[in-house]
């Protein structure tokens, strides 16, 4: 029988991995009860998606100590992965449930895209910066959501070979709500995005069709990086 002392330095090795097991669900926690839910967002599936999604794999290793804070964190290449109230208020926009596909403009990271793979069996989502593309498919992939189709190319025109989407998330801020998006959306579909120009207050938009007619809401006042356009299409 090895004497309790000997045991210690095996248990010690092994508290790294018990810590990493826990996998930061404590802060995922508290970062649904006191920033997420707090600041009125009620919709179920999307609480539960933020509880399950494990933010810190979609930022860059750095800034993993502070993946579950309320506030943007840098992802390179001049682009921000959003703070998590706004990742949750814009999923609760668009409500997303059974049997919804959905398109999400700005990949990132991937988070967003996780987001709204964890409620729904079919997300698409577009990144125009090649490099990135790249790094939120991997991010997804380590995550487990297989089931989430990332394109390189520019959002603008949307992916029309998917849709109609009953939901489109659009992560970056445009100067007008661009019209191939409108016409991707499905009847009783929505559509949230920033609009207006880079670097100064912009306007987040609901955008929601109802057959042939169009309504957009201005909701609220938010910051996010600019939509870029490719030279073609
Ligand atoms: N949803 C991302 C947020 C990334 S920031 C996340 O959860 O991490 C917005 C992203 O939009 C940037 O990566 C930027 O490169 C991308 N983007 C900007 N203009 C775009 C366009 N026209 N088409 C596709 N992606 C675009």
């Amino acid at each position: 029988m090895p004497h309790p002392y000997q045991l210690l330095p095996a248990a010690l090795l092994l508290l790294p991995a018990l810590l990493l097991a826990d996998d930061y669900r404590e802060e995922r926690e508290q970062m649904v009860e006191q920033t997420i839910a707090a600041r009125g967002v009620t919709h179920a599936a999307t609480l539960e998606a933020m509880r399950q999604v494990p933010r810190h794999h979609f930022v860059r290793p750095e800034h993993q100590g502070r993946a579950y804070g309320d506030h943007p964190i840098p992802i390179g290449h001049g682009q921000t992965i959003s703070q998590p109230y706004i990742v949750a208020y814009m999923t609760e926009l668009i409500a997303p449930e059974e049997g919804h596909r959905v398109l999400e403009i700005g990949t990132g990271s991937g988070y967003q895209a996780a987001i709204l793979a964890a409620i729904l069996p079919e997300v698409y989502t577009m990144e125009i910066i090649p490099e990135l593309a790249d790094w939120g498919a991997a991010n997804l992939r380590r995550s487990g959501y297989h089931h989430v189709a990332v394109k390189q190319g520019d959002g603008y025109y949307g992916w029309p070979e998917k849709g109609p989407f009953n939901g489109i998330v659009v992560t970056a801020a445009a100067g007008s709500i661009p019209a191939p998006l409108v016409e991707q959306l499905a009847d009783g579909g929505r559509m949230v995005i920033p609009v207006g120009s880079p670097f100064q207050t912009q306007m987040l938009m609901l955008v929601e069709r109802d057959g042939e007619s169009i309504t957009t809401r201005s909701l609220m006042p938010v910051r996010f990086v600019p939509f870029t356009r490719s030279e073609e299409p």
